[in-house]
Formats: structure tokens, sequence, C-alpha cells
């Protein structure tokens, strides 16, 4: 059997490992078009703001790794440009000299990703105007920041990679205004969960303006749809990705109605021996069963961990996603899972809600407060979604809150969890404690 991948970061690499697990005798090849490989996207922020201090320690694999290892060969600066399922061949351009050649699979994976959306703005293509998605990026923007010693930057987006460039170019000691277009911040926050995190942002001096996008872009300065004028030298635009669906669109392939490839649980196209996975697949909801796009490293694994096993003879089945998202900025946490009260309302669930504002430890063990937003269905009891801002323990809470949500628990069974408890750790009644009884 032959297998040919498409895309070498998370999802590709994570088929390609499992289908060498489960088949010895394989021939296993990955074309990627970059020159990184298998690298933690999520770890590039930190190496902008100098935590991270070797960008190598984010990209520890590199082809000879995956040969030795794995027996698996990796082309990077390759990049497939035609697929032609009826014959089973991908044709491929190698960058450095502009060739191209065909290549035959038995199997073919494509794990093409996502690329950041950048809404066209007049000015955008200057060279201290960014994006932030791969190694390359991270690159770009470190070197700008140490060579150009820029002094204020201009963030366009609120979701976590946007508040994460935040904390980290303030880090370089760079004053930033962070722009939204929506009238709330950060998207996987309900209107109230959004205020509650932008008051505390105020108060530690961010500044914060919503309701407007930038619309034009000069050497010093951008220009607001409010024609407000920001002085800069640096801009950031964190305004989303889409899916890389071209060569499976081309190729006819079915999209979903997110945009995005779809598939089975099994990780199959519609195309025979042709399966997708990672941040250009649409998946779905465990609470609602219905398709979402849901970009993110964790299901992209996981996703990829799936293709290559079915496609090795494997049983593996995708069982859906909540959504569940983390993120820090400055010493606050902010996570999600599961419905939002307002995606909850317009999918018709009758909602019921608690705000419960709760240290994490006792105060002789200087707990910090959090504040979980609760979402349930008023007629079933069921945990719909959870918000969280705290400072410390957020992760484990929102973690127990995936698994209730997972195995469909309902609000009164929170009280009743035998939840570990020692000072250092949490309170006697723990704040997910707290909100079953809130709800009762
Ligand atoms: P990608 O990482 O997009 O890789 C796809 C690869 O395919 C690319 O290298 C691309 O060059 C290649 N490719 C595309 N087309 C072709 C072609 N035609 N031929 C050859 N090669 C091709 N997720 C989390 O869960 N938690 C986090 O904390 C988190 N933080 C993040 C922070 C940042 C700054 C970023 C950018 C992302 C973060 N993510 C996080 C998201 C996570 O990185 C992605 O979900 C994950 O990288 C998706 O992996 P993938 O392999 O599906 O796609």
């Amino acid at each position: 059997m032959k297998l040919i991948v498409i895309g070498a970061v998370a999802g590709g690499t994570s088929a390609a490992a499992k289908a060498r697990r489960n088949d010895d005798n394989a021939e296993i090849v990955i074309y990627e078009k970059d020159k990184d490989i298998s690298y933690s996207s999520c770890g590039l922020p930190y190496y902008i703001g100098g935590e991270v201090e070797d960008i190598d320690s984010l990209t520890p694999r590199d082809p000879a790794f995956f040969k030795k290892k794995y027996n698996i060969d990796v082309f990077h600066g390759h990049e497939v440009v035609k697929l032609d399922p009826n014959q089973k061949v991908v044709t491929v351009k190698k960058l450095s000299t502009g060739e191209t050649f065909d290549d035959s699979y038995d199997k073919l994976v494509i794990a093409t990703g996502a690329t950041p959306f950048v809404p066209g703005v007049e000015g955008g293509e200057q060279e201290h105007v960014f994006v932030l998605r791969n190694v390359e990026h991270a690159r770009k923007i470190r070197r700008f920041i140490d060579e150009k010693k820029p002094k204020r930057a201009v963030i366009a987006g609120t979701g976590f990679i946007g508040f994460e460039m935040l904390e980290n170019v303030m880090a370089k000691d760079i004053e930033v205004t962070i722009v939204e277009k929506m009238s709330k911040i950060t998207p996987n926050l309900d209107e109230d969960m959004a205020s509650y995190l932008e008051d505390i942002l105020k108060k530690k001096k961010i500044t914060i303006l919503k309701d407007t996008t930038i619309t034009e872009i000069k050497s010093d300065k951008v220009v607001l749809a409010d024609e407000q004028e920001l002085s800069c030298d640096m801009i950031i635009m964190a305004t989303g990705i889409k899916p890389n669906v071209k060569i499976a669109e081309d190729a006819g392939i079915d999209l979903g109605e997110t945009g995005a490839i779809k598939v089975n649980k099994r990780m199959q196209t519609n195309l025979d021996e042709v399966y997708a996975c990672g941040d250009c697949i649409e998946t779905f909801s465990v609470i609602t069963g219905k398709p979402v796009y849901r970009p993110l490293g964790s299901t992209a694994n996981k996703t990829g961990r799936i293709a290559g096993d079915v496609l090795s003879g494997g049983k593996l089945q995708y069982r859906g996603n909540l959504g569940t998202s983390i993120y820090k900025i400055f010493d606050l946490t902010v996570a999600s899972t599961g419905l939002s009260e307002k995606e909850a309302e317009e999918l018709g669930y009758n909602t019921v809600t608690s705000h419960n504002i709760k240290p994490d430890k006792p105060a002789y063990f200087n707990g910090t407060e959090m504040c979980i937003k609760t979402i349930a269905d008023r007629e079933t009891e069921r945990i719909l979604g959870v918000q969280i801002v705290g400072r410390e323990g957020v992760d484990k809470r929102i973690d127990v809150f995936v698994t209730l949500i997972t195995y469909g628990a309902k609000v009164e069974e929170l009280f009743h969890l035998d939840l570990a408890y020692a000072p250092p750790f949490s309170t006697t009644k723990d704040p997910i404690h707290y909100s079953g009884m809130i709800l009762d």
C-alpha cells in the first residue's frame, strides 16, 4: 500500500505516524510546501515574546527524524498542485526549481490545514503588517521587533491569537492597541463574560477598541472605520482563518456547510480512498451532532490519528468536539467549552444560566477568584456549556466540565462529584460544586 499525505504539521504527521504503527510495510510519503514541519504553532506567540528562547525547540522534528523513527519520506518545499482521483495521482511542484512531477497513491490523506483570513485593507501588503500561522511568520515578526525596535503596535482581532500576541508583543516593551470589529471581545464568550474579562483588562490599562475595523494602513499609522487614526509601527492581523480546500474542491471532494472538507466519522471524504483531517475539515458538535468548524491543534492531532488508523485497517471513529478552548493572557486564564448561551438559544434550547464567583483555593493559600458561567437546558437539566475567567486552576475546572458535558451530565450532579480536596489545591466546596448549587 502506498500512502501519500499532503501537509506535514499536526494532522498530516499524526495520520502518517499512526498508519506506520499499524502497517510496517506501507510506503508512506508526505509532501509539505513549507520548509518547517511538525511544529508547535501553539508555542509561536511565546517565541515572539521571548519566553521560548529558541525557535528550534518548537520544531523538534525534521525529515531525517521521520525517516529514522517511522521510515516515512517527508519532502518539504514540495507543493501538491493537483489531485486526479480517477488516476489516483497527485501532481507535485518542487518549489526550489519549479519542476513538477506526478506521484501515484493507493490511499491519500489531505491535511492541508488553514490559512489566515485577512480582510482586504488598503496598505495591507507592507512589510510592517503581519499574520501569525507558521514558523516563518513568527521568525519574521521576531526579526522585525529585534531589528526595527517598534514602539507601538495595533493588533486586529480579540480571539485567542490576538490576545496571546497582545501579551507577547507587550513583553517586548511595545505599546499595543487591540481592535475588535464586534461589539464584544473574544468570540467564544457570551456578552456578560466578555465584559467581565474586558473590565479586568481595562484595569490593567489595555486599550481595547470595539465596534471598529482597520480600513487603511499607512507607514506610521492605521485608519479605523470610525476615522480615528492610531500611530503605530507594526500591525498584526489576527482576524481568523479559512480552511485550505482548493485542491480538494477542484478534485470533486464535497465541502460541508461550513466551507471545510466534509468527512464522515472515519475521516473519509466522498472520494474512494481519499481521507482528510485537521484544520481543513468540518467536524461536528458532541451536543447537537451538527457540523462545526473548530480548527484546533487538539482536534487536528485526533482526526489525523483516526485517518491514519482507518486507512491502515483500524476501527477508530471520531466522536465530535465541544469546541473547548483555553488561553492565557497575563495572569488570567480564559476557557470555554460546549455551547454559549447565545448559541444554545439560537438552537432553540430553553436555557438557564448561573454566574458563580468563588476562589480556587482558601484565602490562607492565596486563592484567587474565578468566574464560572454555566449554561444548562431548563427542560432536561443537561449542562450545555461553561465559560470561565480566572487566574489559577481554570484549566482543571474546565476539563472537569468537558468530561461532564461529554457524558451528558445534569446540573444537579455537579454538587455530588467527589472532587479532590486539600487546601493547596481547592476549597472544601469547589467552584464546580457551587455551580451545581446555584442552578438548583
Ligand atoms: P496546519 O498547521 O495548517 O498545517 C497544514 C500544512 O499543510 C501547512 O504546513 C501547509 O503549508 C501544508 N499545505 C497546505 N497545502 C499544501 C499543498 N497543496 N501541498 C503541500 N503542503 C500543503 N490549537 C490548540 O488546540 N491550542 C492552542 O493553544 C493553539 N494555539 C495556536 C497558536 C497559534 C499562533 C496558531 C497559529 C495556532 C494555534 N492553534 C492552537 C491551532 C493549531 O496550531 C492548528 O489547529 C494546527 O496546527 C492544525 O494542524 P493541521 O496540520 O491541520 O494544519
